[in-house]
């Protein structure tokens, strides 16, 4: 991958999703999008049927606002394409809901997947998105994120080492925490014995030491 004039080509654009699977576990990033492992668990499952409920591209008017669904995104700054599940034009500023399963609650990799949904747009329409929302299926409760100037700076930091993971191909440790527990990744990754401060991995390691100087 290469920057020129600051602009990323097409065959170069990374999707929206792998920046929200680098900014919850960089493994689960590299799992996906280098070595093309996927399945599904519960969480999968529903968020998959929250989305496909926002996922039927059209145009609608709803109390007064104009809303788009399935809207493709793309930022050549930020080499990034996708699409969001919704967006409300609030006059002329595009306001993004993005969909997800479970309650009510912060989480950065939702955060961070909106605000570069925000940034797209920007680019495409050449208007500020001060703000959006995530949408909570469980409780049906909106949580508004403002697309401040620390979450931007998170936003492009996280790009850049998500495309330090992409273009090396390597696979990071493990991170063998509460995040485990919700990844549909568990078989292939193999958390508890990969990750560095796993017993089964030190043990491994002192099959091999024999106690000898070399
Ligand atoms: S099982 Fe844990 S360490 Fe492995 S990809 Fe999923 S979240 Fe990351």
């Amino acid at each position: 991958m290469g920057e020129r004039d600051g602009l990323w080509e097409d065959h170069e654009l990374v999707p929206l999703s792998a920046l929200e699977h680098f900014s919850y576990c960089p493994r689960q990033a590299a799992l996906i999008h280098v070595e093309a492992v996927w399945d599904e668990n519960v969480f999968t499952l529903r968020g998959r049927m929250v989305h496909e409920a926002a996922d039927l591209p059209g145009t609608e008017l709803r109390e007064g606002l104009r809303v788009e669904r399935a809207l493709p995104l793309y930022s050549r700054r930020l080499g990034l394409v996708g699409r969001a599940d919704v967006v409300e034009f609030h006059g002329e500023v595009p306001y993004p809901v993005d969909y997800k399963h479970g309650p009510r609650r912060r989480r950065e990799h939702d955060d961070l997947q909106l605000c570069a949904q925000a940034v797209c747009l920007e680019e495409m329409l050449g208007v500020p998105v001060p703000r959006g929302a995530i949408f909570h299926a469980s409780s049906q409760r909106r949580r508004e994120v403002e697309f401040d100037a620390p979450l931007r700076r998170r936003l492009e930091e996280a790009v850049t080492a998500l495309r330090q993971l992409l273009g090396q191909a390597l696979l990071p440790p493990a991170v063998h925490d509460a995040r485990c527990r919700h990844c549909s990744l568990m078989d292939a990754c193999l958390p508890g014995a990969t990750a560095p401060s796993s017993r089964l991995r030190r043990y491994l390691a002192g099959l091999w030491q024999t106690g000898e100087e070399p």
